[in-house]
């Protein structure tokens, strides 16, 4: 599997953690339960470590619903930078760890891993067809 762990192949990997530009040092996670299909109902997790991001995860999962601690997943996108703007700017900033449980998705597939043009809603994938 090549590029970014969210699926989307044209996530490419970059390094901007790597190259020390991003200085919260916050990752991007999906957390999402193991008895639904990320795609179907995922948020956006930005922590410094899995073990942190997953506890968004298990909050997520028991508003949900019956959430357990096993049941919550969460997993590495890497490589999907452009899913920084959807973070809260200030908590970015900050380095405060924290969950978007609601993301800005596109309005065809209804998918939230790529880019998406903020004045049309579509992500780049959809605008090309
Ligand atoms: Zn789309």
């Amino acid at each position: 599997m090549s590029g970014c762990a969210c699926g989307f192949n044209s996530c490419l990997p970059s390094n901007l953690i790597k190259e020390g530009k991003m200085k919260h040092g916050l990752k991007i996670y999906m957390g999402y339960s193991y008895f639904d299909s990320p795609e179907s109902g995922a948020a956006i997790i930005f922590a410094h470590t899995a073990k942190e991001a997953k506890q968004f995860s298990f909050a997520l999962n028991q508003d949900w619903g019956d959430g357990e601690w096993t049941d919550s997943a969460v997993r590495l996108l890497s490589g999907c930078d452009h899913l920084y703007e959807q973070a809260d700017q200030k908590m970015l900033a900050d380095g405060i760890a924290h969950m978007v449980d609601h993301p800005v998705v596109c309005s065809v597939c209804e998918l939230w891993g790529l880019p998406i043009d903020p004045k049309t809603r579509i992500c780049v994938n959809c605008s090309e067809e």
